[in-house]
């Protein structure tokens, strides 16, 4: 909504050890196998407590095996969004939210009641699916469905309660229980989305796509270009783009190979009209999804973002990190371009002037495959 940019710190996380294409897991017992209700199972873990339980509305799965101290493990890659104590997460015991953007939107998975002493990430680190991120145990608020107790701090029922929802805030174990605010809606089955991401598409190319971090405005008199390099060809599926702003503004995205004078229509692989959501009031961090087919070969691109109307609300956010990639890298240098304040893109941007470029980056994320 800042009509002016703010330069977030610049911090690169790269990890050589992110594996393009990897599928999403189960979090704890065997990775490759659902939990069921009876042991014993090929996961080895046990549903005790379901998924939007009546009366209670849990609000994920309690999975458990009799002991404490199991392995818990990232279910996908992601970041880690939040990480409390016992003393601070009200009845979670010490927790692990993790952060997914994926092409049908961002998610995020909460693992709660680790063992002290066992919690193995921090807020900000990138984990891949099967990062370990702590162990099973009681702590916080856990009730015994097997009678069996925690050496470790006396609790009852060691199991790891475990939930996928769509919300960035902590929320509660039991939506009857509480009122923070959340309803049903903010979660899914955490098992059923774990089912059907099994083979998830991850970027192959781009940055974290935060909620609030500086932006540049994109109102109708700028044009923004975002430049990067592919090290392999590749078969883009979807451009995600992470907007702020009011309304319905609409907006278009253009993957070009050249800007400048004397970048023509030829050099224009991508051009498509999107519209911000209307949100009925401002927000910060609003992902903005285009849906394509287009294969890029090795070379030097530009993402460029301008506006199709005279007056426009809206800006495209900056971003801290990139992600791993094995396909390419991402500039830290983004351009941008004015034209007569008032007129709108139908000057055909990609061949504006573009200023020199400046040191940071922009937030989005290119999902596809690897062509050999
Ligand atoms: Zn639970």
């Amino acid at each position: 909504m800042k009509l002016l940019l703010s330069i977030a710190p610049v911090l690169f996380l790269l990890n050589p050890s992110s594996v393009a294409g990897q599928g999403f897991v189960y979090p704890v017992g065997n990775p490759d196998q659902r939990p069921t209700h009876i042991l014993p199972s090929a996961n080895s873990y046990r549903i005790t407590r379901d998924f939007m339980e009546t009366n209670q509305l849990h609000t994920g799965v309690d999975l458990e095996n009799g002991v404490e101290g199991g392995q818990v493990r990232s279910i996908g890659p992601g970041s880690v969004s939040l990480r409390l104590d016992t003393a601070s997460s009200k009845g979670f015991g010490n927790v692990v939210m993790i952060r997914h953007d994926l092409p049908d939107g961002t998610f995020y998975s909460v693992y709660a009641h680790l063992q002290d002493g066992s919690v193995a990430v921090n807020i900000g680190d990138h984990v891949d699916a099967r990062t370990p991120i702590g162990s099973v145990d009681c702590t916080g608020h856990t009730e015994s469905t097997s009678g069996t107790t925690c050496p470790s701090n006396n609790g009852p029922g060691p199991h790891l309660h475990f939930a996928v929802k769509r919300t960035a805030i902590l929320g509660c174990a039991y939506l009857a229980r509480c009122n923070s605010g959340e309803v049903a809606a903010d979660y899914v089955n955490p098992l059923d989305f774990i089912e059907s991401h099994l083979s998830a598409a991850f970027p192959l190319l781009g940055t974290d796509m935060p909620s609030i971090s500086g932006e540049f405005a994109i109102a109708s008199y700028q044009f923004i270009a975002q430049q990067f390099t592919l090290t392999q060809a590749v078969q883009v599926t979807t451009i995600n783009l992470q907007m702020s702003g009011f309304g319905t503004d609409q907006f278009t995205v253009w993957v070009t190979n050249s800007i400048g004078p004397g970048t023509t229509l030829s050099n224009v692989l991508l051009q498509k009209n999107l519209t911000f959501p209307n949100t009925g009031g401002g927000i910060n961090g609003q992902t903005v999804s285009a849906a394509t087919n287009l294969s890029l070969n090795p070379g030097t691109y530009f993402l460029i973002v301008s506006a199709t109307q005279t007056l426009v609300t809206q800006g495209w956010i900056t971003s801290t990190t990139v992600l791993p990639s094995t396909v390419g890298s991402v500039s830290d240098q983004a351009f941008s371009t004015f034209s007569s304040r008032g007129s709108t893109n139908t000057l055909f941007p990609p061949a504006s002037i573009f200023s020199t470029p400046a040191e940071f980056r922009t937030a989005f994320q290119i999902f596809g495959v690897p062509l050999q």
